[in-house]
């Protein structure tokens, strides 16, 4: 891993300003407060602009295809999470998008790609169903061929931003009589179609996600992605880029792990504590000091903890240090977000309510954990099954 700071050319610094000044014009507060009383952690303002300057496409494609630079995307990155750029649903779309161009067919593809890097076409993942969620593959969401037409049958849960996408990626059964991983088959399905109904859902944090219906769904062949029957072969690579099961790239120019724009709430809860005890004085308390370095401390070492090791490490140091830092800044912390007399202007109060998420969508802590145990650890597989009982 190279630690150096790059040496940034006069052509790479002129982009950072260029970034800067775009995104400061276009990522108002305006844009912000309507942010969190939607909970949609996404703006189609802001994403037909960034579509349109051609910022969406660059950042899609590699260096080698007409992107970003290696630079280049690294300041991207780092300028949208400090101007709080809504999130959410083009990472959902670069990630799927990126399945259509692997498994779509060129017609597929024709329609997608463009309406893609223009902003005008966003996808979501309709994977998690109401009987769960963490494994993937048991799908009951069905879908049954009906000449050069499939139709879909089921009901999805948590599918974050599908009333802004006109695509869902989506996970059904083709053959339930199979092993489960030979039974999925992908599909891209348009949101317009008769019989799709999308059920608003607001989480803890006030984020929007959604139900979605899918009832006598009728959709063209040409929407499957992959073979029929062969779903999972599609779905291991998104699944493993949302997983964070990916290393990253060793030139310094990548973060370390997933979950870094979570993350930057976090650090910028503890910077605002700190700057709310240093003025009160109360960092005088040598236990106030203690806790706030302590949280400062477990920050530091989840921010450099690498691929999934530090996706639980971000989201448990969230969990452990959010109500610490209530605790150190007293009641007025409870007030959120633009609330007045909020004594951090509901930096900790966010993240205490952002943390279950965090440690739930994209796959569970539990089930991280795990997975360490299973594949880093070697620890084998665990067993649920009850204890064998004694018979004497
Ligand atoms: C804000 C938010 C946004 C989301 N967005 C999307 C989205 O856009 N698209 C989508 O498809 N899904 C989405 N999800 C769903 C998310 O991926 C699932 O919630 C997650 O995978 C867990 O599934 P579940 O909630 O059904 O819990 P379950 O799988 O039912 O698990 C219940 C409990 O059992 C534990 N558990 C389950 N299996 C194991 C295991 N093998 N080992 C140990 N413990 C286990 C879990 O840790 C959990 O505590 C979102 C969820 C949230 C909260």
């Amino acid at each position: 891993m190279d630690f150096s700071r790059p040496q940034l050319t006069d052509d790479d610094q002129a982009f950072r300003d260029e970034v800067r000044t775009f995104l400061a014009t276009h990522v108002t507060e305006e844009v912000k407060r309507r942010d969190r009383e939607t909970g949609d952690n996404f703006d189609e303002g802001v994403h037909l602009a960034l579509g349109a300057a051609g910022y969406l496409e660059a950042e899609w494609k590699t260096e080698e295809d007409g992107g970003f630079s290696r630079v280049r995307r690294r300041i991207w990155e780092l300028e949208k999470r400090r101007a709080h750029v809504p999130w959410v649903t083009w990472g959902t779309t670069s990630m799927v998008a990126r399945s259509v161009a692997s498994f779509g067919s060129p017609e597929l593809c024709e329609e997608i790609l463009p309406g893609v890097f223009s902003g005008h076409i966003r996808l979501c993942l309709g994977y998690t169903e109401p009987e769960g969620g963490s494994d993937v593959a048991t799908c009951k969401t069905r879908a049954v061929r009906d000449g050069d037409h499939w139709i879909i049958n089921g009901s999805k849960m948590f599918t974050t931003g599908a009333h802004n996408c006109q695509y869902v990626f989506l996970i059904t059964n083709t053959d339930p009589e199979a092993r489960k991983h030979k039974s999925l088959t992908m599909f891209l399905v348009p949101l317009n179609t008769p019989g799709i109904e999308i059920q608003g859902l607001r989480t803890v944090d006030g984020d929007r996600t959604n139900i979605v219906y899918y009832s006598d769904v009728r959709v063209d062949d040409k929407y499957r992605l992959g073979e029929v029957n062969g779903g999972w072969t599609v779905l291991r690579e998104p699944l493993n880029v949302e997983h964070g099961a990916v290393e990253a790239a060793v030139d310094g120019l990548a973060d370390v792990s997933i979950m870094m724009h979570q993350a930057n709430f976090m650090a910028e809860a503890v910077d605002k504590a700190g700057a709310v005890v240093g003025n009160t004085g109360s960092i005088a308390d040598r236990s106030v000091a203690y806790r706030l370095g302590k949280a400062a401390a477990r920050v530091e070492a989840s921010l450099s903890a690498p691929s999934i090791f530090g996706r639980v490490a971000l989201a448990q140091t969230m969990r452990d240090i959010s109500p610490d830092l209530m605790d150190l800044l007293g009641s007025a912390s409870a007030l959120p977000i633009d609330t007045d007399g909020s004594i951090d202007n509901g930096a900790s109060d966010y993240i205490f309510r952002f943390a279950p998420l965090v440690g739930i969508y994209g796959g569970t802590l539990e089930v991280f954990r795990n997975m360490i145990a299973q594949y880093v650890l070697g620890l084998g597989k665990p067993s649920y099954s009850p204890p064998a009982v004694k018979t004497s």
